[in-house]
Parts: structure tokens; sequence; C-alpha cells
């Protein structure tokens, strides 16, 4: 999806000054071309109302106004194009982003605004010319994304599960550096991620990870980084040694060496502090990790130690199964307030 708004920024855009406007300027991308090729058939012929004529039109309108830029403009768009693209650098904060409220509105700014925050949730990379030409469409990069990934739950969570790549049905995508704040980058799989319901829809919406709701610039962790972070999650009961049952009784802290400024990040945007601290107290899930050392005890006469002993490992070879990376935590406080070492007692 992105090559074609590349293309078009590059080709088409920015060498407006110096052509007339033709579908030739697209042969340089064969199957972009057949489709521009096909969208200005209907358009002429006054049949297409729905995402083709949107797309036609804002790349058409576009280009009218790139027409009337000086050089030294477009090459500042070309810069902001390249910028906003870079999520990585973008998130870890060495390249200032692009935002459209920095922008004054000129009537390029507009449709370029009116054209990019649309784009993905306009239909247009569902027409089946489209997906015919890209050969490929959202649920075959998502099942390679889960099976890629590996991990049965949300990756921003990791308290949810997932469609896998057998599922029929997929996670929705979030615009990680949202459309309706940063230009040039909505159909850019970089900035694309899957994510559950609740990480997506109920916690992050259209929250800039790279602003805090104070206007303060902030770094956050990059969704495709091939360096693994070592996030680290301890608990501490608060309740005298009890198991805690509300959430003033637990205490959660997240640290991840070096990373310090994206985990404020990840924790504002998401709450996950708070979420962690809601699954440790309901009953039905810590009552569920404390039996699982109870019915080692019990049915393999293990000692409290050698159960505990054998559930941290099984965690830590599954951490990303039904929250174990949690469970771990729990059960690590859970033995130094002494709730381990009594529960054959209970
Ligand atoms: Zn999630």
């Amino acid at each position: 999806m992105h090559t074609f708004v590349g293309y078009i920024f590059a080709r088409v855009w920015c060498k407006a000054p110096e052509n007339d406007y033709s579908i030739d300027l697209f042969s340089g991308l064969t199957s972009l071309h057949s489709i521009i090729e096909q969208l200005d058939r209907e358009d002429k012929a006054g049949v297409d109302k729905g995402a083709g004529a949107f797309f036609y039109r804002h790349v058409n309108e576009i280009f009218i106004e790139f027409k009337s830029l000086s050089s030294d403009e477009i090459e500042n768009f070309r810069r902001l194009f390249l910028n906003n693209n870079n999520i990585k650098a973008l998130c870890e904060g060495t390249l200032l982003p692009f935002r459209y409220e920095t922008a004054s509105t000129t009537p390029l700014q507009t449709k370029i605004k009116s054209f990019f925050s649309e784009l993905y949730r306009s239909g247009f990379f569902n027409l089946k010319i489209v997906k015919d030409k890209i050969g490929a469409d959202l649920h075959d990069h998502y099942k390679a994304f889960a099976k890629a990934n590996a991990m049965p739950c949300c990756p921003f969570c990791g308290l949810q599960p997932m469609d896998t790549e057998y599922d029929a049905t997929r996670e929705a995508y979030d615009h990680y550096l949202p459309s309706s704040i940063y230009p040039f980058n909505s159909v850019n799989f970089r900035n694309l991620t899957p994510a559950c319901h609740k990480c997506n829809s109920q916690y992050k919406g259209a929250k800039d990870p790279l602003l805090s709701a104070d206007g303060i610039k902030r770094r956050a962790f990059y969704p495709y980084s091939l360096h693994q972070y070592n996030i680290q999650i301890s608990l501490q009961f608060l309740n005298n040694g009890q198991s805690p049952t509300e959430p003033k009784h637990i205490r959660v802290d997240l640290a991840c060496p070096g990373y310090e400024e994206e985990i404020a990040t990840w924790d504002s945007i998401y709450k996950i502090r708070q979420r962690f601290i809601a699954k440790c107290c309901s009953p039905a899930v810590n009552k569920a990790w404390m039996n699982r050392i109870l019915i080692e005890c019990r049915n393999y006469d293990r000692s409290p130690e050698q159960a505990m002993e054998a559930e941290l490992l099984a965690c830590l070879e599954s951490p990303w199964i039904e929250a174990s990376f949690l469970k771990a935590a729990y059960l690590r406080e859970a033995e130094k307030a002494g709730l381990i070492s009594s529960i054959l007692q209970t």
C-alpha cells in the first residue's frame, strides 16, 4: 500500500511543476498505472462515487496544488514525507515529526489531511482491482504477522488473546502514530500495528505516543523493533502480608534499563500498571495461580518451594500464555510475603 503512496508522492506530486497531469506519470509502477487508468475511465464516465473516486480525486487535487510550489517547498515536503515514514527514528526521538497541527492551513495542507487521514479506512485498498494488483491484502499481512510474531496475546498489553494465523478473522490494526495527527504514514505497515481491541480502541485511541497530554515531547517503544526489550515487572503486596483483594493492596513497578521514558509512555497510553493490578486483584485469577502451587504439592508430593520453582520455570518457558509473565511476578511476591510456604495449611 505504501509503495503506491511513495510513488505518487515522489514521482507524481513532486514532479508536478515540470509536468502536465497525465496517467503516463504513473507508468513507472505498472500495477498503479493500471488502477489509475481504470479510475480515470470511471471518472470520465462519472460512474465511480466511492473509494476509487476518493483516491483519484485527491491524487489529482494534490497534484494541482503541488504545481505552484517552489523547488525549496518541494524539497521541504520531501524531507517531511521521509521523516514521517521513519517510524523507528521518530519513536527513538532522533527525528522530529511533522504534525497537522503545526502546519498552517493552506488548501494543499487541507487536502493532504483529507487524503491521508481517511486513506486507510476509505476502502480503497479493499477494491477488487487494487487487491488484484497488489496481490495481497490486510488479512494476508495479518497472517504473516501472527506467524512471525508467534505470540498468542496482544503485543502491547500481553493480557488479551489475539487471533492466530489460522483464524478466519483478524485483529484490527492501530495507527501507532495516529492518522488524525501525522500526515504521510497512514498506510505504512511500520505504523500499522495489530493490537487487541482494548489496547487499540479503549485505551490508546488517537493518543499521540510522541507527545504527552501536557504537550511534552517523549520517546516511545518502536513496535517493530528487532531489539528485545527486557521489561521487568515487580509487585508489592501492601495488605500486611495478605493476598491483595483490592487495587490499593498492590503496587506494580515496570522497569527496562535504558528505556525509562519509553516505559512511562507505554504505561501512560495503555494504562499497563492499572490493568496488571486489576488482573492480580481478581480472586478468579490469583486463586487459580496459587492453586497451581497447591495442586503440584498435593498431586506430586512436592514441597511448596519445589512446586514454586517448577511453576516459575514453566512461566519462564511460556511467558505469553495466559499472562504467565504476570503470574510469575505475582508468585514471587507471594513467596516473599510468606504465602507460598504456608500454602498447605490453607
Ligand atoms: Zn492489548
